[in-house]
């Protein structure tokens, strides 16, 4: 299928060549011409699979096409979760709508709001937003929503995490009841199946597979580590294979503050993304990286759906996501539109169980691949006390029991360690992380990855508990 067998108009079929695109993909296949009929849609695709261009070819053919005979007002809303999906949108908007006249802004918070209520004073026929600073506009008196005729809810299961329910129905309640509404959501959960009942009318369901897309370009892989030890596995990847445009996925705002602070002092030019930074050192950031000035970026959730970079080699994710679902959007900002990519995740004792979720999702797609040999820093108390680990160094605070203390020395303990020293080479010495006493795997070189799932997962439920409680300290949650 071609997009001029879609029956697209001339213009856009001209700004479709200048962006480079030969074939339609399949979701674009499915809804342009379901768009075009007028019908409603109830859709399941991720970003990465072409969706933007999939709602917004026919919505701009279809405004263009009615122009000469509209009133005036917002024609078309396009509600999206993040800043970033939201101005993506935009841009794709102003690319594929070249030559059609339409006007368009974006709406989003975190910004000043002036730029934007200038521009809907002059007049707007496509509005793409964020719901709480749209709300806050329509409250406001800048925004009035009884002529829209085209409605986009993108990712609505992403604005139930985040929060956006609530903003969302009293939008919804703004809006004229004769409409078209084009709904996509990822999962269907009671709350999003009321909202889509009340809104669709006689839907069209389009759906492209998520994990079936995901699995075909990335290359996805995961390795077994404790969660002290993770930072010391990422410097080995940077320094062996991951050379630039990674993106790395923390699951926590202070863990994606930490790992920037930790790799700027290591030289690594990177910078985080979340959602407490401003709008504006947000795009600062993406920015930075589309322009190859900042090699890793270093990103929560918030990040993981909308962006569209191209090129990003690596995707890490430092930390598992809750939910498998999210997985499947993080490493689909590698590998996109056909491009191949890597996906490496790092797996620590107390995210198996989203490992094991995220293995049937991903259909058993990701390889377990044996934790290799690297380098650790050392802990922030061998940093801030060496001598304390120096021989025959007697600290005030130790007790003063020569027994004790010779004991202490005969068993290894108390002396010093090297600053760096390479993990696992050191039959019989005990790292740090591998506190637990299980780290045979660690200093034997592995043979198989299944032996390392079972050393690295033992069975026996007192030491896991002993395992968790202490290593309960990274990154926090
Ligand atoms: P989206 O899922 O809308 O975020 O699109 C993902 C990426 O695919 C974007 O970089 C688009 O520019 C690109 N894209 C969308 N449709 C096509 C197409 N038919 N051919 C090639 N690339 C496309």
């Amino acid at each position: 299928m071609t997009f001029e067998n879609l029956k697209l108009l001339p213009q856009i079929l001209t700004s479709l060549k200048a962006k480079g695109y030969t074939v339609p993909t399949p979701i674009q296949q499915k809804a342009i011409s379901v768009i075009l009929e007028g019908r409603d849609i109830l859709g399941s695709a991720q970003t990465g699979t072409g969706k933007t261009a999939a709602f917004a070819l026919p919505i701009l053919q279809k405004l263009f096409e009615s122009k000469a005979n509209q009133r005036k007002g917002i024609k078309t809303l396009i509600l999206a979760p993040t800043r970033e999906l939201a101005q993506q949108i935009s841009d794709s908007f102003r690319d594929y709508g070249r030559g059609l006249h339409l006007k368009h802004t974006v709406i989003y918070g975190g910004v000043s709001q002036r730029p934007q209520t200038d521009a809907l004073r002059s007049g707007v026929d496509i509005v793409i937003a964020t719901p709480g600073r749209l709300l806050d506009l329509i409250n406001q008196g800048y925004v009035r929503l009884n002529t829209i005729e085209f409605f986009v809810l993108d990712e609505v299961d992403r604005m139930l995490d985040m929060g956006f329910i609530t903003d969302i129905k009293k939008i919804i309640h703004d809006l004229p009841a004769k409409k078209q509404t084009i709904f996509f959501s990822a999962t269907m959960p009671n709350e999003i199946k009321k909202i889509s009942d009340s809104l669709l009318q006689h839907p069209v369901m389009v759906q492209v597979n998520p994990g079936l897309s995901a699995a075909t370009t990335v290359k996805q892989q995961v390795y077994f580590i404790d969660k002290g030890s993770k930072k010391d596995l990422l410097n080995h990847f940077l320094a062996k294979e991951v050379k630039s445009h990674v993106l790395v996925f923390t699951r926590t705002k202070r863990g994606a503050d930490k790992l920037v602070k930790s790799l700027i002092a290591d030289g690594v030019k990177a910078e985080a993304i979340h959602g407490d930074k401003s709008q504006g050192t947000r795009q600062r950031a993406l920015g930075a990286f589309k322009k190859r000035t900042v090699s890793m970026l270093v990103a929560t959730d918030v990040a993981s759906r909308g962006l569209d970079i191209t090129d990003i080699s690596h995707v890490i994710n430092f930390d598992l996501p809750e939910d498998a679902e999210t997985y499947v959007h993080r490493i689909g900002r590698t590998g996109r539109a056909g491009a191949s990519g890597i996906a490496i995740s790092f797996c620590s004792q107390d995210e198996r169980g989203l490992l094991r979720d995220i293995q049937k999702l991903a259909k058993n797609n990701i390889e377990i691949v044996p934790t290799p040999k690297f380098e650790r820093s050392p802990s922030h108390f061998e940093q801030r006390h060496p001598q304390r680990h120096e021989p025959g160094h007697e600290s005030r605070f130790e007790p003063r029991n020569d027994q004790r203390r010779e004991s202490r020395h005969k068993s290894g303990h108390g002396q010093r360690r090297e600053s760096r020293q390479e993990y696992g080479n050191e039959p019989g010495r005990e790292p740090r992380h591998h506190r637990s006493g299980n780290n045979s795997n660690q200093s034997q070189p592995r043979t198989n990855s299944s032996e390392d799932e079972k050393k690295f997962f033992p069975k026996k439920k007192r030491w896991n508990n002993t395992w968790k409680k202490k290593s309960n300290n990274s990154f926090g949650s």
